[in-house]
C-alpha cells in the first residue's frame, strides 16, 4: 500500500470526531463504549510512536441536555453556554478513556482568530508541538463560548484542517457517518459512485459532487470536508474521510474499510516551505556574519550570536529576509523575536537571552523549519 493512503505510516495525525459519533442522539450521553475503543486505536498509534491530535466535536450536543436546553434550534448565546457546560463533561470523558492507556489529555479550545492572526498562530503552533514532544495527547474544539457569529469557523471539518496545516501534520482523519465522497448523494440512490482517491487538488468536478450534502447532527456536510480537504493538500497534509460509527474506527481504516483518500502531491515541509517563499510580504532584514552563514547552508537555525544588524520593524512571528553584510538575500523566513527585542539579543550567547530579555523563549531568532534558504 502506498505510504499515502496508509495510516500506519504517518508520523503525526489529526484525527476529527463528529458529533453524531460521540454523543448518543436519544439521550445526549457520550457513547463510552465507543469512545473506549477509539481510545484504545489511539494508544496503539501512540505505542507505534505516531503523534496524534484529537479534535472533537459534541461539546454543544452533550451540554444542552444538562443546562435542560429545547430540542430545536439554539439561540447563539444558547449554543455558548452549551458549549461551556458540554466541553468539560467531553473532555472528562477523553481522559477518563486515554489515561487507562497512560496517555496525557491537554485541552486547547481555539477560535477562528488564532489560525489567522499569526502572532497568535505561532503561539497556537508552539504550544501544540510542545504538548506533543511532552508525549501529550491534544483535545481540541473551537472556543464556542467566546467565539461570536462572525468569527468562528463553525464546523470543526475546517478547524481540522487549519490544526493539521498549523502543526505541519502529514494526516487528518475526518470521522463521521459518511464512508466518504460519492458522485451523487447515496442517500437512497444504488447508482451513486464511490470516489475511493482523489490526487493533488480538488477538481471543479469534485467540488460538484459535494452538493449541499448535510450531515444530521453535526454542522458539516460533504461541503465542509471538502473545504477540509482542500485546505490539507494545500498544507502537504494528506486527509481521509471515513465512517467512525462502529466501534475501534481507526483500526477499520487499517483494515481496508471504504473511505476516500486525499493524496497530497506536496509534503507538509515542502508546502510550508512555499509559503514562507512565496506568499509573505517580509517586514525587516536579520543581517548575519560569516559563521552563520555559513551554519544556515548545511541546514542550521539561526541563532541570535551569529547577527551583527537588524533592520526594519517587525513582530514576533513576522516574516523577514536574512542577508549577508553586503546585501545579499541569502534566506526567508519567520522570526521568533521582535525587532525591539531582537536588537538587545543579537551577538549574544543562547544562554543570555533569558537575563537580557527577562524571559525565556525559543533559542533561534529563526528555526530551520520556519526558514528558506534562497
Ligand atoms: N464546536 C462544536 C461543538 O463542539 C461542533 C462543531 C461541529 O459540529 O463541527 O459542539
Amino acid at each position: 500500500m502506498s505510504a499515502l493512503v496508509d495510516l500506519s505510516k504517518s508520523k503525526r495525525i489529526v484525527i476529527k470526531i463528529g458529533s453524531a459519533l460521540l454523543v448518543d442522539k436519544a439521550n445526549g450521553h457520550v457513547r463510552h463504549q465507543w469512545l473506549e475503543t477509539l481510545g484504545a486505536d489511539i494508544a496503539a498509534l501512540r505505542a507505534r510512536g505516531q503523534e496524534v491530535i484529537i479534535v472533537s466535536s459534541g461539546a454543544i450536543a452533550v451540554g444542552r441536555r444538562h443546562l435542560n436546553l429545547s430540542s430545536g434550534k439554539l439561540r447563539l448565546e444558547e449554543s455558548q453556554a452549551a458549549a461551556a457546560t458540554g466541553m468539560v463533561r467531553l473532555a472528562h470523558a477523553y481522559q477518563e478513556v486515554l489515561v487507562t492507556h497512560d496517555l496525557t489529555l491537554a485541552q486547547v479550545l481555539i477560535t477562528l482568530d488564532d489560525s489567522e492572526n499569526r502572532r497568535r498562530y505561532i503561539n497556537a503552533r508552539n504550544t501544540l508541538q510542545t504538548l506533543l514532544s511532552l508525549g501529550a495527547v491534544p483535545l481540541i474544539n473551537e472556543n464556542d463560548t467566546v467565539a461570536t457569529d462572525e468569527i468562528r469557523f463553525g464546523d470543526n471539518d475546517r478547524l481540522a484542517a487549519r490544526v493539521a496545516a498549523m502543526v505541519s501534520a502529514d494526516m487528518l482523519v475526518v470521522l463521521s457517518h459518511m464512508d466518504g465522497l460519492y458522485d451523487r448523494d447515496p442517500t437512497g440512490n444504488d447508482n451513486a459512485i464511490h470516489i475511493p482517491l482523489v490526487k493533488g487538488e480538488l477538481t471543479p468536478e469534485i467540488e460538484a459532487m459535494a452538493g449541499a450534502l448535510k450531515s444530521a447532527d453535526g454542522t458539516g456536510g460533504m461541503v465542509t470536508k471538502l473545504a477540509a480537504a482542500k485546505i490539507a493538500l494545500g498544507a502537504g497534509a494528506g486527509m481521509v474521510i471515513a465512517n467512525g460509527t462502529e466501534e475501534h474506527p481507526i483500526q477499520r481504516i487499517e483494515a481496508g474499510s471504504l473511505c476516500t483518500w486525499f493524496v497530497p502531491t506536496a509534503s507538509p515541509k515542502s508546502a510550508r516551505k512555499l509559503w514562507i517563499a512565496g506568499s509573505l510580504k517580509p517586514n525587516g532584514s536579520l543581517i548575519v556574519d560569516e559563521g552563520a552563514l555559513g551554519a544556515l547552508q548545511s541546514g542550521k537555525s539561526l541563532l541570535p550570536a551569529g547577527i551583527t544588524a537588524i533592520k526594519g520593524e517587525f513582530d514576533r512571528g513576522d516574516a523577514i529576509t536574512v542577508c549577508t553584510a553586503s546585501g545579499a538575500e541569502i534566506a526567508r523566513g519567520l522570526v521568533a523575536y521582535s525587532a525591539e527585542d531582537a536588537r538587545k539579543i543579537i551577538g549574544k550567547k543562547t544562554s543570555e537571552i533569558e537575563s537580557i530579555l527577562g524571559y525565556r523563549r525559543r533559542d533561534e531568532m529563526v528555526h530551520r523549519d520556519d526558514m528558506v534558504l534562497s
